[in-house]
């Protein structure tokens, strides 16, 4: 057992119950002088000083205690199921597997924010293997990729690694606040699908009305999964490759908007310097 008071959720209602009893002691603190000051009679009872908690706190072993540390391994090793599911419901097609679909978006910048979202896990976790990996001495394995195998592939490292991390004095406390931060954020973006708005246009692939894009996202994707078959998938397009498919689809409206210019009459030229008198 150490003396260090875990910093998990474990003690979350003790370090309330202690800011609470710091608040009243100053605010008592305050009293009592005005009380003092006060030269008259009528200066009332003396405050009450307020009554410090019995707490029973739970300490770390040696920083994070074992349920919070359990916490901390469950989500680290949760990160990639729940990164699955928010990939998943993200672009939309349940029935492809992870692997698939992370290779065939495009690469470097990918216009899903899921994708961007699974590339800035994969950094931060690796981030924290260099770190912990040099200062233990080991090599660190290089790395492949920024897909959902390489998260995979970190986080098995790191779990590996886990009860030495958890007991670093340097690390324990950032690495695993951030592994409960990022499971947070992660499972909660999992657990909401975004609204897919289907487009008016059909596919100039397949021809068919099954163009869509998700809400928010800079991305217009084919449905039709025997899109593009024989040409290495669907077609996926940005919003601006969109519009300008939009703007040349609609010859007829654009010839209509030119013969109905050619038949204004010209507005008579205004000599504003005649008006003036000053010519
Ligand atoms: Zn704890
Ligand atoms: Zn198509």
């Amino acid at each position: 057992m150490s003396d260090r008071v875990c910093i998990g959720r474990c003690n979350a209602s003790q370090r309330r119950r202690t800011e609470e009893y710091t608040r009243n002691l100053a605010a008592w603190q305050t009293e009592m002088t005005a009380w003092a000051n006060t030269t008259n009679d009528d200066c009332g009872p003396e405050p009450v000083c307020p009554i410090e908690p019995t707490l029973r706190w739970t300490a770390g072993t040696p920083i994070w205690c074992l349920e919070d540390s359990a916490a901390i391994r469950a989500s680290l090793l949760d990160l990639d199921q729940q990164m699955a599911l928010r990939l998943m419901n993200a672009d939309g097609y349940g029935s492809i597997s992870l692997e698939e679909r992370v290779s065939s978006s495009p690469e470097p910048n990918s216009p899903s924010p899921a994708h961007d979202q699974l590339d800035d896990l994969v950094r931060w976790l690796r981030g924290w293997q260099t770190d912990y990996w040099k200062s233990q001495g080991l090599t660190v394995p290089p790395y492949r990729g920024e897909s959902a195998p390489a998260l995979m592939a970190v986080v098995s490292l790191l779990s590996a690694q886990l009860d030495g991390i958890l007991a670093h004095p340097e690390y324990a406390e950032d690495f695993g606040v951030g592994v409960l931060w990022w499971h947070n954020q992660i499972s909660a973006a999992a657990k909401t699908r975004p609204r897919r708005i289907s487009k008016q246009l059909r596919c100039p692939q397949c021809r068919l009305a099954t163009l869509s894009q998700i809400e928010g996202e800079d991305r217009i994707e084919c449905r039709n999964r025997d899109c593009g078959a024989s040409r290495g998938g669907p077609m996926v397009m940005t919003v601006d490759e969109y519009m300008a498919l939009v703007e040349a689809a609609t010859p007829a409206r654009k010839e209509q908007a030119v013969a109905l210019a050619a038949q204004r009459t010209p507005k008579p030229h205004i000599d504003y310097g005649q008006l003036s008198g000053r010519a």
